[in-house]
């Protein structure tokens, strides 16, 4: 599917998939994205069980969605937090970005996947 076709929900979950197909098409133009991944932060698993196994497996509340493994600019690596339209960022979440901007890394939001692709464009080729 197509990025638009993937956003189409508005969900943050949707922005992320649109984001990653947009990824997986734009490797060619930037190779770079092959160190475009996600990571498994904590959310709502609507189970206990389930969520303590993930906090004893290393997930974070607050650790960023994506993470762009590219040093650039002086940056170590991006980190990018997705959210939908209308999401709220986290105490977790702007602590960690503040944690991770003082060890040298790139900490972006971003409300849209198309935000998020000129975000990555724009540190790639800068
Ligand atoms: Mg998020």
């Amino acid at each position: 599917l197509k990025p638009e076709q993937l956003a189409k929900g508005g969900s943050e979950y949707n922005e992320q998939c649109a984001l990653f197909s947009w990824a997986a098409l734009s490797k060619q133009i930037y190779p770079q994205l092959e160190l475009l991944f996600a990571i498994k932060n904590e959310e709502k698993s609507g189970s206990a069980i389930v969520g303590s196994r993930f906090k004893a497996s290393g997930v974070k509340r607050g650790v960023a969605d994506v993470f762009l493994s590219v040093p650039r600019n002086g940056y170590h690596g991006l980190y990018i937090e997705m959210k939908a339209s209308k999401g709220k960022l986290s105490k977790e979440q702007i602590i960690f970005g503040d944690k991770v901007r003082e060890q040298g890394y790139g900490w972006v939001c971003c409300y849209s996947w198309e935000s998020a692709k000129n975000i990555i464009i724009q540190y790639l080729t800068s």
